[in-house]
């Protein structure tokens, strides 16, 4: 699968701002996002990106290169902008096409995975004759993460573990899309991950990464959709070494055991 990875704007471009957030950076910090969890978790996909810096780049030469490489699908990256009256994530194809369309059918999945995982008011899925949809001869989608103008979707848009998700949810979607398949574990090492919690509410798994963190112990949050619920993880530490692991673990068991008993 040959995918075609545009962070809108660039360069001398900014597109949309916002309480000193610049839509360029968001977009390419999302792309990118993106292009690592493809690379690293999916065999069969060949990434091309518009551009990965701050580079001033045309639609046309975006579309020409798309064409001329010969992609399967175009994906644009943006985020929106309506002087703060707006909030949401919306997504697009181009005016011409039917519901039934290929490009709809890959967009309803994509747009399904992404709405799970973005935390944003859902505005559903658009048509318009943008450029990058009307150019190209590919399947195309255009989407619209959040308005960086609105002082909650800003909010979010500045959290870098906000952007991971929605890249996730552009990756689920692109995965079930295209059939995608997932690279085996196999590069003859294992990795034990220590999972300190898993909760429904992210302020729960945030609570918990603040409370190992001040215990000195480095945790961040990852996402995992089961049956459409989405949980919040925490994983404090990969051991290629299994006993290494095992003694993470006891240590943060004590910890939280301690958390209970004194809190
Ligand atoms: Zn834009």
């Amino acid at each position: 699968m040959k995918l075609y990875l545009d962070p809108g704007h660039g360069g001398t471009d900014s597109g949309a701002t916002g309480y000193g957030l610049l839509e360029k950076n968001v977009n390419l910090d999302i792309a990118r996002r993106i292009q690592n969890l493809l690379t690293h978790n999916f065999e069969n996909v060949d990434i091309l990106m518009s551009r990965n810096s701050d580079e001033t780049k045309s639609l046309n030469a975006r579309s020409n290169e798309a064409n001329a490489w010969g992609a399967d699908f175009y994906l644009s990256i943006h985020c929106n902008a309506y002087n703060g009256n707006a909030q949401g994530y919306e997504d697009y194809i181009h005016s011409s096409l039917s519901d039934s369309s290929q490009t709809a059918q890959y967009r309803d999945i994509i747009h399904e995975e992404i709405i799970q995982l973005n935390r944003l008011v859902n505005r559903g899925k658009k048509k318009a004759n943008f450029h990058v949809l009307r150019e190209t001869t590919m399947h195309a989608m255009l989407t619209e993460n959040g308005f960086i103008d609105h002082p909650e979707d800003n909010k979010l848009i500045a959290d870098e573990n906000w952007r991971q998700d929605v890249a996730q949810g552009h990756v689920n979607g692109l995965a079930k899309a295209f059939n995608l398949k997932r690279k085996e574990q196999d590069s003859g090492e294992t990795i034990y991950k220590v999972i300190a919690g898993a909760f429904q509410t992210r302020d729960n798994a945030e609570n918990r990464v603040e409370y190992l963190q001040n215990q000195g112990i480095d945790s961040f949050i990852t996402t995992v959709t089961i049956s459409g619920t989405t949980w919040y993880r925490v994983q404090a530490g990969a051991f290629s070494i299994r006993e290494n692991a095992e003694a993470r673990l006891e240590e943060v068991k004590k910890m939280l055991v301690f958390k209970m008993l004194t809190s």
